[in-house]
């Protein structure tokens, strides 16, 4: 059966993108805040964001890149015991913030980092194929239309 991800890829138009996108992320990027490299995908604020559905497959090769930890009021939401901890100072510091919300964001982004350390290992997967099940969902009924 095939996955929502590989429905989407069918659409040549979409097809043709992601290869656009493939080919600028091979090349490396900077981190756009300190400048060092983003070396693994497991570092990588951009992939973070675009498997949890904050960015599109169309703008992920014109989007900054910036490592997980230059970004610490995302980070502050991966909660897992192989990431160290990120704390955020000042008014978007989780702790400040509705209980709700941060409950909801800690299983989003923690879901999210786990994701990218599954998809480290499996190079046969597209990058169509790396967001969440609902992002992927969502990602295959946008394309279908
Ligand atoms: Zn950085």
């Amino acid at each position: 059966m095939d996955t929502p991800c590989r429905e989407a890829e069918r659409s040549e138009s979409h097809l043709i993108r992601l290869k656009a996108t493939m080919a600028k992320c091979e090349e490396g990027y900077l981190c756009d805040v300190c400048g060092g490299d983003v070396e693994a995908i497991t570092e990588s604020d951009l992939y973070l964001r675009f498997v949890i559905g904050q960015i599109d497959p169309e703008t992920l090769h014109t989007t900054r890149e910036r490592h997980l930890r230059c970004n610490p009021t995302l980070a502050q939401f991966i909660v897992d015991e192989s990431f160290e901890p990120v704390t955020v100072e000042g008014p978007f510091d989780k702790r400040k913030l509705d209980a709700d919300y941060v409950a909801r964001q800690e299983a989003l982004v923690t879901r999210g980092w786990r994701r990218l350390a599954e998809v480290s290992h499996q190079p046969e997967l597209t990058i169509l194929e790396y967001p969440l099940p609902e992002v992927c969902e969502d990602l295959a009924r946008r394309a279908g239309s």
